[in-house]
């Protein structure tokens, strides 16, 4: 028997470089997912349906909340964001680890549900690197950029909530302590034996 997956929220203030690093620890990690939300914002450039988030309406998303399909929705600097509920049940019932890129809303909502949620959370370095990497981006302009900063004040504020912290500050160590923590949670004993049931007994028989 392979073990149910684990489910993961990692959240960050905009701008903490979480993004990369979960997509940075995708392509280490086998048997890791992220789940893509739905969301209302419009897309961005270099950004694609499906592959960032499934970009909805207003009305589209307004239909699935009614039905359900969402596992946890909040609203975000004024747009709608949410989670599938059936994609991320059929991923950990499938034995894969889901991560959710969620802000605190999110993450509380999940953590209500589905007690066993890991919690990450990623904090820039400091607020000057902070600005800088929301500024560095480029693709939004000054008022956007001001009024993100004083959402991730609201967002930092929240860090306390999650089960691991990690400082974005070199991004390889950063990625480094993600993995690290997922591997943590694979080794747990009964993890361990759900995923080995047959060699323990085998181990052990006598
Ligand atoms: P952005 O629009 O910059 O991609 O994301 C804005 C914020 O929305 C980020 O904090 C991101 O984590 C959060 N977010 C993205 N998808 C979801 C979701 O499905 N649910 C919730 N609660 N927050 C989300």
């Amino acid at each position: 028997m392979s073990a149910r997956g684990t489910l993961y929220t990692v959240s960050a203030p905009s701008g903490a470089g979480k993004t990369s690093l979960v997509a940075a620890l995708l392509e280490r990690c086998q048997q890791l997912q992220v789940s893509i939300s739905h969301t209302t914002r419009t897309m961005r450039p270099g950004e694609q349906d499906g592959v960032n988030y499934h970009f909805v309406s207003h009305e589209q998303f307004t239909a699935m909340l009614a039905q359900n399909a969402f596992l946890e929705h909040a609203e975000v600097f004024g747009n709608y964001y949410g989670t599938s509920q059936q994609w991320v049940e059929d991923t950990l019932s499938a034995g894969a680890d889901v991560i959710l890129e969620i802000d605190w809303q999110g993450a509380q909502q999940v953590r209500r549900l589905m007690p066993d949620t890991v919690g990450i959370f990623i904090l820039p370095p400091s607020r000057e690197a902070l600005r800088q990497r929301l500024t560095g981006r480029g693709q939004d302009d000054e008022s956007v950029i001001a009024k993100r900063m004083a959402e991730a004040d609201s967002e930092m504020s929240h860090y306390p909530e999650a089960d691991y912290l990690v400082i974005n500050d070199q991004f390889d160590t950063a990625l480094e302590q993600l993995h690290a923590i997922i591997e943590c949670q694979r080794l747990q004993l009964s993890q361990q034996q759900a995923r080995h049931g047959e060699l323990l007994a085998k181990l052990l028989e006598n």
